[in-house]
């Protein structure tokens, strides 16, 4: 009875853990065949393993890949020195029937390039059926494009193309030690954009004489980038300021197609242009005479009535104003020298040139800022010098002391474009010195 009992009770047990067993049994068997699946797979995985590395296969796969070159290729060729453009189509592995059939058409259609050390030729190659080019494009200058192509008649055809430039705006600035040019130069401007300033300054400033210690400049310019982010130009000169004995001499540029002005501007509206130039003479090199205890050459002597600029042998000479050459030949003590009339009062004179300028002789209008002639040091004269003088009225007077009539002022309508110009000028530099710092 007992025994009979715990039997049932037992029974009862079992049928109650029936369930649990069977689900035990289904995961045993899953874990079982998952890890047989497994194995399967990683041995698979080894076979596979095995043919890759198969030697002949490899060398097969590599050989394949090796041949499977893109359809369009883009070939960036570096001339060398003294590299001739027959010379670099066989470089590039032209087949003899296309090379002929391009340097043909550079004769038939006469095209004229120079090929030059580091140029930089692209050629456009099509490898369908074997080495085709399609675009060739030879760098002419900074600006323009030879390019080479065929046409939709599968002719090859040429034209000229200019690159595309960005505008870049600079601001810089220093102080003036020797001379305007070695301090811009310091600054990596470049030489274009110096000349330009001193030209414009020229008119109210004597470089060699009005320039003293801690004087200081600052220039905002645009330049010309290419897609190589190279300087191949510039721009205006934007704003200029001359501080000469910490006084401020600020200049805007101003343009206006329709009333034709494209000029440099002070901050009332005045135009810097003037009758006559007070430097007559690439003012950027000459070296300000502060700090030398002795002229290096003459001087300025009083004496003679005139201004001597010290300047390098060859410096070019500018006319002052614009008029008509009275003279331009031997004039004894001031040897090869150019008179010009500007008007009814004033005749400028240059003297001690060592060369004229091309069609400068007696008779010849001239505009001002038109190079006459050349630094020398004919006639009398101990080193290479200019000597400038200005006569009004008959006499000679200090060029230097002279007060000119002011330029033109922007009046009405036009001034009011100047002052919005010259605001926008204004936030340009502002923003520019910003992001400088
Ligand atoms: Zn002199």
């Amino acid at each position: 009875m007992l025994n009979n009992l715990i039997k049932k009770n037992l029974y009862q047990k079992i049928k109650e853990f029936q369930s649990f067993i069977l689900l035990l049994c289904i995961i045993t068997l899953a874990i079982l065949i998952v890890s047989f699946y497994d194995k399967f797979k990683s041995e698979q995985i080894k076979q596979f393993n095995n043919i890759l590395q198969n030697v002949y296969l490899q060398k097969s796969l590599i050989s394949f890949s090796k041949s499977l070159k893109p359809r369009h290729e883009s070939i960036k060729y570096v001339v060398s020195a003294g590299e001739s453009f027959e010379k670099i189509l066989n470089e590039i592995e032209l087949n003899n029937k296309e090379r002929e059939k391009i340097l043909n058409f550079i004769v038939n259609k006469k095209l004229k390039f120079n090929i030059y050390e580091n140029q930089k030729i692209i050629f456009k190659i099509d490898n369908l059926e074997g080495k085709k080019v399609t675009l060739i494009t030879i760098p002419i200058n900074k600006k323009k494009d030879l390019v080479i192509s065929y046409n939709d008649q599968k002719n090859l055809q040429s034209s000229v193309l200019t690159k595309e430039l960005t505008l870049n705006k600079v601001y810089k600035e220093n102080f003036i030690k020797s001379s305007l040019y070695k301090s811009a130069i310091e600054k990596k401007i470049d030489p274009n954009i110096i000349v330009q300033f001193a030209q414009i300054y020229g008119f109210e400033v004597d470089f060699q004489r009005d320039i003293r210690k801690n004087d200081g400049f600052q220039i905002v310019y645009e330049e010309l980038r290419n897609d190589n982010n190279k300087v191949v130009d510039f721009g205006n000169i934007l704003y200029a300021n001359l501080i000469l004995q910490g006084k401020s001499l600020e200049l805007y540029h101003f343009s206006s197609d329709k009333e034709k002005i494209n000029d440099h501007f002070e901050s009332n509206g005045q135009s810097i242009k003037k009758t006559l130039m007070k430097t007559p003479i690439n003012g950027a090199r000459l070296s300000s005479s502060y700090g030398m205890r002795k002229h290096p050459i003459l001087g300025y002597n009083k004496m003679h009535q005139g201004t001597d600029f010290a300047a390098p042998m060859g410096t070019p000479i500018m006319a002052s104003g614009s008029g008509k050459i009275l003279k331009a030949g031997w004039c004894g003590g001031g040897g090869n020298c150019v008179k010009i009339r500007h008007n009814s009062t004033y005749t400028t004179v240059y003297a001690h040139m060592s060369k004229f300028a091309r069609g400068i002789k007696k008779g010849t209008r001239v505009s001002q800022g038109q190079i006459i002639g050349y630094v020398g040091s004919t006639g009398m004269s101990t080193g290479p010098h200019l000597h400038y003088e200005v006569i009004q009225n008959g006499k000679k007077i200090n060029s230097q002391t002279l007060k000119l009539p002011s330029g033109k002022k922007l009046k009405g309508k036009i001034r009011e474009d100047f002052e919005l110009a010259k605001i926008k000028i204004n936030v340009l530099k502002a923003e520019l010195i910003n992001k400088d710092d």
